[in-house]
């Protein structure tokens, strides 16, 4: 049995947070790198700079979780209030510390500035108290010991933050008595092609283990599977997932198409540039989008030809598509993105071309409803392949999920087409 893991809460501390201006992505950051370490996260709270309520909330933490993380409100100004909450909590005076106070003298001093009186506050200590160095700021940070329990204060500039969870947090969190005795290591199989329904059926009598655990998740680029597997050790979890990732592979065959952080236009230039074929879009409704996210990959100008954006239907004539197709089928059809799809392989020299064409919305056009997207995929070798969508989303949302179909759609034709390494 492994011993209980530690029980985390997280509190982003600001005003600015309550008001919507800024995004919390400190408790974002912190939550993802809860689990690698062992620890649960049970509570995030977000609280503005006010020393009644930031007390409350800090209060309640402690006497609930082993581990309370808070960012912000470590600066030197009037609403940022964190050390004084902690000591009001903890009921322990702050005191400057001479060393902190030194310190924070000489930084201003290697400035050519004296230091502004009020920022004494940054050189505070409570007797249950340490600070942790901030390279990246003045304001150094609390790790509070007693009782078992641990709090630790972190300024709130993501950058400062980052750093200081990494290189003195976690560390000092490894050494703690308390410490995670267990860590969790997660690896997430990305499919293409099959439902969520199916993967379910497929992999069931794999969804009845524990350790590691299974999730089955729906994503734009295709449906997901997360195994999480718990162990003393990084290396005893990684050899839990292995044979069932293997079985997964197995059983799902070339619907994987990658893991983790992979991305599918990754995955689609390994492909391309292994197989050394080369690759040229012409898009209407996504106006470069898939262009510009298949050149996200460094490396990409090894096998991308280019782009057309051919968003007026005259453009589309002008490139090369029939004015027949169009007239007959529309500008938004299946036909004319398979036109454009031979026009940009055509134009553009390419092994295989991918052609774009939809209504992106909010309005209809031509009478096919906002949403309509038609992707197509040509090579000259083999029959083309089309998919067509009706997607009932934003326009910006319409023009991604168009993106990913057409990734999609090139992978599969990749697959379809070995004749071609
Ligand atoms: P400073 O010394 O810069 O005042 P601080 O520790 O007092 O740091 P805050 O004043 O609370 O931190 O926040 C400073 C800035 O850090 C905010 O304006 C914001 O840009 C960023 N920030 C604070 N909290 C968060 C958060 N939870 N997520 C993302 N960014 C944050
Ligand atoms: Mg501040």
């Amino acid at each position: 049995m492994l011993p209980s893991p530690m029980k985390a809460e997280v509190i982003s501390v600001g005003t600015e947070l309550l008001l919507g201006e800024i995004l919390d992505t400190n408790a974002r950051y912190l939550g993802a790198q809860l689990p690698a370490l062992g620890i649960d996260l049970y509570y995030i709270s977000k609280v503005g700079d006010n020393l009644g309520r930031l007390s409350e909330v800090i209060d309640r933490a402690w006497g609930r979780s082993d581990l309370v993380i808070t960012t912000g409100g470590l600066g030197p100004t009037e609403d940022d209030l964190t050390r004084e909450a902690i000591g009001r909590v903890m009921d322990e005076e702050l005191q400057p510390d001479p060393d902190l106070e030194r310190q924070l003298r000489d930084f201003f001093e290697k400035r050519g500035a004296t230091m502004p009186e009020r920022n004494i506050k940054q050189a505070m200590l409570i007797s249950s108290s340490s600070s942790i160095p901030n390279p990246r700021g003045t304001a150094p940070g609390w790790w509070v010991e007693r009782d078992n329990r641990l709090i630790v204060a972190m300024p709130g500039p993501p950058v400062e933050m980052e750093r200081m969870w990494d290189k003195e947090v976690v560390p000092r969190l490894q050494r703690h008595p308390g410490a995670p005795q267990s860590v969790l290591v997660t690896r997430t199989l990305k499919t293409a092609g099959i439902g969520e329904g199916h993967v379910d059926e497929f992999v069931s009598p794999l969804l009845k283990g524990t350790n590691p655990s299974i999730g089955v998740y729906a994503r734009a680029d295709g449906v997901q599977l997360r195994l999480a597997a718990k162990a003393r050790t990084e290396e005893e979890a990684r050899q839990l997932i292995e044979p069932v990732e293997a079985e997964m592979r197995q059983i799902l065959g070339a619907f994987v198409w990658g893991a983790d952080d992979e991305t599918m236009e990754y995955a689609i230039g390994e492909q391309l540039r292994s197989r050394g074929l080369t690759l040229a879009t012409m898009e209407s409704c996504t106006g470069g989008l898939l262009a510009s996210v298949i050149t996200n990959v460094p490396g990409s100008s090894a096998y991308f030809r280019g782009g057309l954006v051919s968003y007026a239907t005259e453009m589309k004539t002008e490139w090369g598509v029939g004015a027949d197709v169009i007239a007959e089928h529309g500008a938004v059809s299946a036909e004319t993105a398979q036109a454009m799809a031979r026009v940009a392989r055509e134009r553009l020299g390419a092994d295989i071309g991918v052609g774009i064409t939809g209504v992106a919305g909010p309005d209809s056009q031509e009478e096919k409803p906002p949403g309509t997207v038609h992707v197509a995929v040509d090579t000259g070798m083999i029959e083309p392949q089309t998919l067509s969508y009706q997607f009932a989303q934003s326009r910006e949302a319409v023009k991604r999920r168009a993106v990913a179909t057409a990734l999609t759609l090139v992978r599969r034709t990749l697959l379809d087409w070995e004749g071609g390494a």
